[in-house]
């Protein structure tokens, strides 16, 4: 569970061709992050996975099965975003639990799923509050917990670190990465930053314009970069 292949996805918004046609084999359990300049397309790839954008052609084959057409949530893929988008009325309990409880799941199943899902991110204690009494880390982790909760076979992170402060990035780099090896589920990150990709990475994908410019290993890139644009991009000597 988990693979994610795309075969010469193309991406248009009007006249305009964001994604030109991006050929790429995502394996299960890999941690794959696409990085690249602001405005590169890392997003709308991400989206295009995730089904939350339709492709303007090209397939998408999630764990065996074409999934060009599917909705969303039919996809069994867990987006984190950058904002969070906890809801601030509600228990952090509630929060996670909310994907469940849309898809009309048992409450002592929910509550379940919850207790698992707190105990991986040490929110067991703060279940009761809201996410306004809550650190710009542990908002994160909810936000996350509500992705674990769902089972996903893959989780879609879009640069969900980049709203918190140096020092805390530092440190939600490890839990991820952390959080990866517990899980041992396939996650893509996207970020355009070029230390996350070189620390978190098994496989980085560097874009450019909507173009893959090389996949590899941190040190594959680091040693072989394909071309100036990913030497001067990963900071490589090369
Ligand atoms: P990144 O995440 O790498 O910063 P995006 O995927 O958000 O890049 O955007 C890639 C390009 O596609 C940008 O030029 C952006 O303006 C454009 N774009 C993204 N979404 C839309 C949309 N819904 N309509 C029109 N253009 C869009
Ligand atoms: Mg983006």
């Amino acid at each position: 569970m988990g693979s994610i292949t795309l075969q010469q996805v193309r991406k248009t918004f009007g006249d305009v061709e964001v994604i030109p046609g991006v050929d790429l084999q995502i394996n299960d359990g890999e941690f794959v992050v696409f990085v690249g300049p602001s405005g590169c397309g890392k997003s709308t790839l991400l989206r295009l996975i995730a089904g939350l954008e339709d492709v303007t052609s090209g397939r998408i084959v999630i764990d065996g099965q074409d999934m060009t057409q599917a909705a969303p949530a039919r996809r069994k893929l867990a987006m984190v975003f950058q904002s969070y988008a906890l809801y601030p009325h509600m228990s952090v309990r509630k929060n996670i639990a909310f994907p469940l409880k849309m898809a009309g799941m048992a409450a002592d199943e929910q509550e379940r799923r919850v207790q698992h899902a707190a105990g991986i991110l040490n929110l067991t204690d703060y279940l009761d509050r809201r996410p306004g009494q809550l650190s710009g880390g542990q908002r994160q982790r909810v936000a996350i917990g509500r992705a674990i909760v769902r089972e996903p076979s893959a989780f879609l992170f879009d640069e969900p670190l980049s709203n918190l402060d140096a020092a805390l990035r530092v440190n939600m780099r490890v839990e991820i990465s952390e959080l990866h090896k517990k899980l041992a589920t396939t996650m893509v990150y996207v970020t355009h930053d070029q230390v996350e990709a070189m620390t978190m990475a098994d496989k980085i994908v560097v874009l450019r314009a909507g173009r893959v410019e090389q996949v590899g290993s941190p040190l594959e890139l680091y040693r072989k970069p394909a071309n100036r644009f990913v030497a001067g991009f990963i900071g490589s000597p090369n």
